[in-house]
Order: structure tokens, then C-alpha cells, then sequence
């Protein structure tokens, strides 16, 4: 197919390969370059007043400021839009704006979220700290209990809030089931999916009203950017649109081009990624110095049928525990020669992090116990390098733990 026929809304007949490398940006009009151009711009021009307003009213279409709207973030918004099968999609500075500014655009002062206790940390933080600021209550519930789930939601519940994969158990919800019972009682469910990926899951299609990501992790994939998306019908975008704009959360340009060079390889990343870490789990399973392992292919998994019913791959993410607690496990985490002791995840090079010590570090002893994350919980995120090497520098650090 000619690559300047495949534009939004048509390249969902394609493989989502050939929507990672053409949806939403196809050769640049003016110019005929192949790649999409930055357009580091923060302001636009207008041909006159009378253009201006026809502009700002949404009657013409055009560009006003780079707050509001770039042509190479809407490059991006576009392609994530096709992946995730959404009517529409915004694209952030950062994970975190963009899960801030959809939960402020859709709860009001008065309302309430139902949310899962095993998040990301900083959404725990933003739902423990921020939001019960603004009159918003929250209440936190084991999004693997359905029915406690469904007990949690009130007459004044508007989101329920999932995160799947979750970070760092590697807990599995129900999303199909948990949108649906959500959907009767009129309340939006929103799903941080970065850990899955478009490419391992598409929460849209499973009934969710709202998909999220940390675009700093896979969809960017090399460790290099801070960014975030959010995707939906284009009703909701556009309420959160509105939110973007006024909070001020928004994509910079020069990140967006680098996040739309990273999606180009996002399924061929994450395909062996998947097996990478299916390889790594495996191995970590049979080591006499591991307690358990946090891998949703794993068949005993508590949520594996769960997994093979909602993704298509169990991602490049696990986590294990290391016999004997915490000091054992930061001798492991600094022993490592190819991987490297950081926080983050999703890029091309293998990270492993306590989460104890960084991405959970900010939650009590008693709230990280009730999330499921133990002291000597260590979290793997896998990269590209050969599989062979992981599992040889993992025996080698896991041998000099004892
Ligand atoms: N959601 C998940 C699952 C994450 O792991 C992270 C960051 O680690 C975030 C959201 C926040 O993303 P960002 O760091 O891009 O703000």
C-alpha cells in the first residue's frame, strides 16, 4: 500500500506494525519529507483578525499556540489514537499530567473514585495527597475482588480507577468485567496501560472509557523523554482537552518527534520483549535464591487466565522476591553488570529497581505491605540486550547474594 494513503481513521484496517510506523504521520504536505518535521514553534500566525477568530473557534482549522495544540504532538496524538483504537487521544509532558489532568477534567468536587490499591506511586500520591485537597474522595479497594470492587462503588462514584499490568506487582485486573460493571452503574473507567502496551492490550476495546500511559516508558522505549497520553472517545478528549489547555500540561515539541521516532518500533520492541522476559521469568522461577516470581505468563500466576484473556503478550515487566529480604536483594541490585540499577522502565536497556527504595519509596511500611510490596521485592524491566546475557548476569548477581 502506498504509505501516503495510510492517514488516522484509515490505517485501522492495518496491522498494528504498519500503525506504529505510518498512522498519523505520513510524509509532511508541504515539504514531501518523509519524516514528520518538529514544529518548534510556541505561537502560530493568522492571516488576520477576521482568520484569528475563525482559528480560535474551532470554525477553520489551524494552529494557534503550542499550549493548545502542535502540529507534531497532534502527529503523536494521532498515532496513539490508531493504536489504541480511540476516537481521540492528548498527549502530555509526562505521565503524570496527563493521569492528573484526565482524573481533574472528569471528577468534580464531591465525587468520588473508586481506585485499586496496587498502583504506581505517584498516582497512589495524587490520590492520597492531591485530590482529597479538592473535595474529591477516594476509596481504595483490591481490584482483583470483584465483588469488593463493586461494593466500593457509591451513588457519587464518577471514575474507577485501574492500573493493569500494576506497578510493581504485576497484579492482573479484570477489565472487561470491572468497565462493565462500572458502565451499568454510570461511572467512566480509566486504565493506566503502560505496562501492557497498545501492542499487549487494548483497554478501549475491553469496554474502558479512558486509556492512559507514561509515555516516558514503552511507547517512547529508549529512556530518553518524560511524557504521558490519554486516549478515548472524542467526547471525553475533549473535556480533557479543555483541562490540558488551562492546566497546562502539554507535549513539547521536540519530545513529541522523539516519541514518534520510538513508536515507529514499538511492536517489534515489545514482541521481544515479551519473550525476553517470558526466558528471564523461567529462569528466575527455578533459582534456589528466589522466593517468588511476578510474571502474568507464569501459569501460576494468581491472575494468568485473567492475562491470557485480556492480552495478546504478558509484557517485558516482573518482579520477584529475594529469599532472605531487603539486604539481600540490594546486594543483587548492585551486583548486576548489564542491567543497571534505576527506576523507570520500557527502554532498551535492561533496569531493575527496589521499589521500596524508589517508585514506592514515598508510601508507608503499612500502605506498600497492603499493596503488595515487600522490602525485598525487586522489579525487572526487560530490555533488548540478548536474553543469554540477562540470564548470565542474573545467576551471576543472584550467586553472590548468599
Ligand atoms: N503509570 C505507571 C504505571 C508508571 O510506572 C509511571 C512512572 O513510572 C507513571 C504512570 C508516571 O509516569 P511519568 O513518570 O511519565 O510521569
Amino acid at each position: 500500500m502506498d504509505k501516503q494513503e495510510i492517514r488516522p481513521g484509515q490505517a485501522r484496517r492495518s496491522g498494528l506494525s504498519t500503525k506504529c510506523v505510518h498512522a498519523g504521520s505520513p510524509p509532511d504536505p508541504g515539504t514531501g519529507a518523509l519524516v514528520t518535521p518538529i514544529f518548534q514553534s510556541s505561537t502560530f500566525t493568522f492571516r488576520d483578525s477576521q482568520h484569528a477568530m475563525d482559528v480560535m473557534s474551532g470554525r477553520e482549522k489551524g494552529n494557534v499556540y503550542t499550549r493548545h495544540g502542535n502540529p507534531t504532538v497532534r502527529a503523536v496524538e494521532d498515532k496513539v489514537s490508531e493504536l489504541e483504537g480511540a476516537g481521540d487521544s492528548l498527549a502530555f509532558s509526562s505521565g503524570m499530567a496527563a493521569i492528573s489532568t484526565a482524573l481533574l477534567a472528569l471528577v468534580r468536587s464531591g465525587e468520588n473514585i473508586v481506585a485499586m490499591e496496587s498502583l504506581y506511586g505517584g498516582t497512589f500520591e495524587l490520590l492520597r495527597d492531591v485530590l482529597p485537597r479538592m473535595g474529591i474522595s477516594v476509596t481504595l479497594v483490591d481490584g482483583t475482588d470483584v465483588s469488593a470492587v463493586e461494593r466500593a462503588i457509591r451513588s457519587d462514584t464518577r471514575v474507577l480507577y485501574l492500573e493493569s499490568p500494576a506497578n510493581p506487582t504485576m497484579r492482573v485486573v479484570d477489565i472487561r468485567r470491572l468497565s462493565g460493571l462500572a458502565r451499568a452503574r454510570g461511572v467512566l473507567t480509566v486504565v493506566d496501560s503502560t505496562f501492557a502496551t497498545p501492542v499487549n492490550q487494548q483497554p478501549l476495546a475491553l469496554g474502558a472509557d479512558v486509556v492512559a500511559h507514561s509515555a516516558t516508558k514503552y511507547l517512547a522505549g529508549h529512556s530518553d523523554l518524560v511524557a504521558g497520553t490519554v486516549s478515548g472517545s472524542s467526547e471525553i478528549v475533549t473535556v480533557i482537552r479543555g483541562f490540558r489547555k488551562i492546566l497546562g500540561g502539554v507535549m513539547d515539541p521536540h519530545a513529541a518527534w522523539l516519541l514518534l521516532r520510538g513508536l515507529k518500533t514499538l511492536s517489534v520492541r515489545v514482541e521481544r520483549q515479551n519473550r525476553s522476559a517470558t526466558e528471564l521469568a523461567a529462569f528466575l522461577k527455578a533459582h534456589p535464591a528466589v522466593d517468588r516470581v511476578h510474571y502474568p505468563g507464569l501459569t501460576d500466576h494468581p491472575d494468568h487466565e485473567i492475562a491470557k484473556s485480556q492480552m495478546s503478550g504478558f509484557g517485558g515487566m516482573l518482579s520477584f522476591e529475594v529469599k532472605g529480604g531487603f539486604a539481600p536483594a540490594s546486594r543483587f541490585a548492585s551486583s548486576l553488570r548489564v542491567a543497571a540499577l534505576a527506576p523507570s522502565l520500557g527502554g532498551v536497556e535492561t533496569l531493575v529497581t527496589q521499589p521500596a527504595t524508589t517508585s514506592h519509596y514515598w508510601l508507608s511500611p503499612a500502605e506498600r505491605a497492603k499493596a503488595g510490596i515487600s522490602d525485598g521485592l525487586v522489579r525487572v524491566s526487560v530490555g533488548l540486550e540478548d536474553v543469554e546475557d540477562l540470564i548470565q548476569d542474573f545467576r551471576t548477581a543472584l550467586s553472590g547474594i548468599a
